[in-house]
C-alpha cells in the first residue's frame, strides 16, 4: 500500500483553511480507506453505485460519501438513502430524480451542478450556457429535497497548465456570476469543486474550496 497516512499528511499541510479535501477512493479496497479514515478522514468520494454500496454497508458510518462520477437517472434510488453530495449533476432529469428519490427517504441531498469548461467532448457536464438556461427556467426553485451548493468541474487532461488555469478561472468566474445572480441570500451555494492529483495546486490558486484526489493518497488504480 501507498504511505497513505504521509501523502495525506502532506497534502492537508498544502490546503489553505476552508478546502475540504474529498479523498477519491474508486477502484481501492477498504482497507486503503481504513487506513486514511485512521487518520481522521471522514469525506470520500466514489465514482460507482455498486462498488459505493458495497462500500457504504463494510466501513464505518460517520463516513461522508461523495458521488463524483456521471450518475444515471435510474441508479439514484439506489444511494438516495445515504449519500451525502452528489457532485454532477450535468442534467436537470438528474436533479428532479435526486429530489423525488431524496422525498421519498424524507432527506435532503446536496448536490453541485457539473460544468463543462474542458476541451474533451468526452467530459459530461453543463456548458455555461446550459447551467446558465436550467438556472434561468427555476424548476430547480420548487425542489426541496435537493440543495444546490455550488459548481465542480474536471479540467482538460492536458501538460498545458496556462490551459488548466484558464479553464479554472473560467469557472470561478461562472460562480461569482450564478452566486451573484441566483444564490446571493444562500449562504450554503459556496463550493467550487476542482482540482485533482495532478491540477489541485493550480486549482487552489483559482479558489478551489473542494479538492478531488486520489492518485495523490492511494497510488494508481488497478482497474
Ligand atoms: C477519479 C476522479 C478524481 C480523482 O483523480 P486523481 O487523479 O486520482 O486524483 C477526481 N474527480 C473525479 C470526477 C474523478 O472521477
Amino acid at each position: 500500500m501507498y504511505d497513505v497516512e504521509g501523502n495525506l499528511r502532506q497534502i492537508r499541510a498544502e490546503l489553505p483553511q476552508g478546502v475540504q479535501l474529498v479523498a477519491i477512493s474508486k477502484y481501492h479496497p477498504n482497507e486503503y480507506i481504513e487506513a486514511a479514515y485512521a487518520q481522521g478522514q471522514r469525506v470520500f468520494g466514489e465514482s460507482h453505485e455498486q462498488e459505493l454500496k458495497q462500500k457504504h454497508q463494510t466501513l464505518p458510518k460517520d463516513i461522508v460519501w461523495h458521488f463524483i462520477g456521471h450518475l444515471q437517472t435510474n441508479k439514484v434510488k439506489y444511494i438516495a438513502p445515504y449519500i451525502n453530495m452528489v457532485e454532477a449533476v450535468d442534467s436537470e432529469r438528474l436533479l428532479l430524480e435526486i429530489d423525488k428519490q431524496a422525498a421519498k427517504c424524507s432527506r435532503v441531498i446536496d448536490v453541485l451542478l457539473e460544468l463543462h469548461i474542458a476541451e474533451e467532448s468526452t467530459k459530461y457536464g453543463l456548458t455555461l450556457d446550459a447551467c446558465r438556461q436550467l438556472l434561468a427556467e427555476g424548476v430547480w426553485r420548487q425542489l426541496k429535497h435537493v440543495r444546490i451548493c455550488g459548481l465542480m468541474m474536471m479540467a482538460s487532461f492536458t501538460d498545458d497548465r496556462e490551459q488548466i488555469r484558464r479553464e479554472f478561472t473560467i469557472a470561478a468566474d461562472f460562480f461569482d456570476e450564478v452566486k451573484q445572480q441566483y444564490f446571493a441570500d444562500a449562504p450554503w451555494f459556496c463550493e467550487r469543486s476542482w482540482g485533482m492529483s495532478d491540477d489541485y495546486p493550480i486549482a487552489l490558486a483559482c479558489r478551489s474550496t473542494m479538492v478531488r484526489i486520489g492518485t495523490r493518497i492511494f497510488g494508481p488504480r488497478v482497474y
